[in-house]
């Protein structure tokens, strides 16, 4: 080990991690801890109930599975059939995947069980793999719900409870369900609440839920990563795929999430995409759960450049190097913008994000910029092109901003200029934002118990 590697070890060691799990911990490349490890780990060490008010990408997995996996580590082996110790509850199965895999890899070395329970996949693996008990448990609400109900796991021993990105599961319609959960828990248990925005709901479940909790908060409410560059180019609905089209000419455009507002809306632009060429691959709730891994997988290792997705789908993407963030359309929630940038400019490094916005979007645009408390600049403005379908290509009206009421564009960034490639023209009818599917992504279930699972399924 270098004397470099030694000082750094410092971090996480005076925090009160140590033993297998520091050294684990340094093995994930984790030398230095992020603020909210430093703010968190250290209380939830002491037995506080943590409310954290942060994004995925601020190191908030670590925050909390290594003070628990310090505790279990303490316990010893001792495990009892259908129980899980530790639960952590999150909305998306990628996310459950994703956290699986930091706490297996902060884990390594010490005899500490796993276990993941999400929809879209066989459950008689994860009742087997429950039948012996587990330490942590990583679940999503709706699957959990069904396996709790049909007393394939008892939550009653379960001590320590983390409800990641709530204000997700909020809006997802499983907040009955996690106050369901929760209760099932042990009722002296330690919780810790993550969310990345506080509406009220939100603050009524952590004011029920958290015991006089330490309130850990790591950026502002709404406020993006300064390292993204954000901006905003105008253009008709059925102007926007010749518009990301010409865009991803641009070769810096390496890595490129794309952002639609419906599941339908991601399979259009992700078949318009490919069929100009382009190496794309989409990520929405329709999707098996293993076609969305394949999709995640071959946008990691680059072979897939764009990866197209919906909000829900994309929640939690930890995908490092993604250069771009696309919004193709505004999203309905004003709030989700900050998440969508947020896959970009991870770690510190530089991003892009840029939004698409037709002139009937403006209300939304403007929400974007209430909650992100600045106004994005327009570097484009396609709108006074004619019908890309009926005519040639026209120049873009360069820094113009077409919304009404609106200042001209504060500053110029990256300029994409609408192109026609060939075979775009079967393209523009696809891109009516499909607003038929509307926002429902998901029926809520009924009250009550752990009764009939109604399908509230991740998107
Ligand atoms: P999270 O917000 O937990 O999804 O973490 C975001 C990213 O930061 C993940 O890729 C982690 O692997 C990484 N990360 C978390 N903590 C640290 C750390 N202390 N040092 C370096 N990378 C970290």
């Amino acid at each position: 080990m270098t004397e470099e590697n030694n000082v750094k070890l410092e971090g996480f060691a005076k925090l009160g991690i140590s033993g297998a799990l520091l050294k684990a911990t340094l093995g994930a490349g984790f030398t230095q801890p992020k603020p909210i490890q430093e703010q968190a780990i250290p209380p939830f060490l002491e037995g506080r109930d943590i409310l954290g008010v942060a994004q995925t990408g601020s190191g908030k997995t670590a925050a909390f599975s290594l003070p628990i996996l310090s505790k279990i580590i303490a316990l010893g082996t001792k495990r009892r059939p259908r129980t899980a110790r530790a639960l952590v509850l999150v909305p998306t199965r990628e996310l459950a995947v994703q956290i699986e895999e930091t706490v297996r890899l902060l884990a390594k070395g010490a005899h500490v069980s796993t276990a993941l329970v999400l929809g879209g996949v066989s459950r008689n693996t994860q009742v087997r793999k429950l039948a012996q008990g587990v330490d942590v448990l990583i679940a999503t609400p709706g699957r959990l719900t069904d396996l709790v109900r049909e007393k394939d796991v008892v939550l009653s021993e379960t001590t320590w409870l983390v409800l990641d990105e709530a204000d997700r599961m909020l809006d997802m319609g499983f907040i009955n369900d996690v106050k369901r959960i929760a209760k099932a828990t042990h009722p002296a248990r330690q919780t810790a609440l993550f969310s990345a925005t506080m509406p009220k709901e939100i603050e009524a479940l952590a004011n029920g839920l958290l015991r006089e909790p330490v309130r850990v908060e790591i950026a502002p409410q709404g406020t993006t990563a300064a390292e993204i560059t954000q901006s905003v180019v105008m253009a008709r609905t059925k102007q926007k795929l010749q518009v990301l089209s010409g865009m991803l000419a641009n070769a810096a455009m390496r890595s490129v999430i794309v952002f639609t507002r419906t599941k339908h809306g991601a399979d259009r632009v992700t078949r318009d995409l490919q069929r100009d060429g382009f190496e794309a691959a989409v990520i929405h709730g329709n999707k098996s759960q293993n076609a969305r891994q394949r999709a995640l997988n071959g946008f990691r290792d680059g072979s897939v450049r764009i990866l197209v997705a919906t909000d829900i789908a994309a929640r939690g993407i930890d995908v490092p190097g993604i250069s771009h963030v696309v919004n193709f359309d505004l999203p309905d929630e004003a709030e989700s913008y900050v998440h969508r940038i947020g896959r970009t400019g991870r770690n510190g490094a530089s991003g892009i994000a840029v939004t698409l916005c037709d002139p009937a979007e403006s209300a939304k645009l403007r929400a974007v910029e209430r909650v992100i408390r600045m106004r994005l600049p327009v570097t484009g403005d396609h709108t006074s092109e004619a019908d890309p379908v009926h005519s040639a290509r026209t120049p873009a009206a360069e820094g113009q901003d077409n919304r009404p009421t609106r200042e001209p564009a504060q500053k110029a960034g990256q300029q994409h200029p609408g192109r026609r490639k060939p075979g775009f023209a079967h393209a523009t009818a696809a891109n009516d934002g499909g607003r038929k599917e509307g926002k429902k992504p998901f029926r809520r279930r009924k009250r009550g118990g752990f009764g009939r699972r109604q399908a509230a399924k991740a998107a």
